[in-house]
């Protein structure tokens, strides 16, 4: 007795991973430590150092940055960070 079992072809073996191309490069945000005095980080806001774009000022009045000035900070330590409910700088 002779077994014919119809065994799909190669170019059938499944997706070979083509259309991989993700341009949309992931935006890996930085871990927010939490907040010094709260504990919490959800009303964490980084601190933008630096000329701030027009742009940044509606972010700022939004709570959603907190503008730390043109300066960088002397110390690497920051502030890097700002509670927006303790307007706590950390
Ligand atoms: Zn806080």
């Amino acid at each position: 007795m002779k077994t014919t079992e119809n065994e799909p072809p190669e170019w059938l073996g499944g997706p070979t991973g083509d259309d991989d191309s993700n341009s949309d490069a992931h935006r890996d945000e930085a871990p927010r430590p939490p907040c010094p005095r709260c504990g919490k980080t959800d009303k964490v806001v980084p601190i933008i150092y630096g000329m701030p774009a027009e742009e940044l000022f509606r972010e700022q009045e939004a709570g959603l940055v907190r503008l730390g000035g043109c300066c960088l900070p002397e110390s690497r330590e920051g502030p890097w960070w700002y509670c927006t409910r303790d307007r706590q700088e950390y």
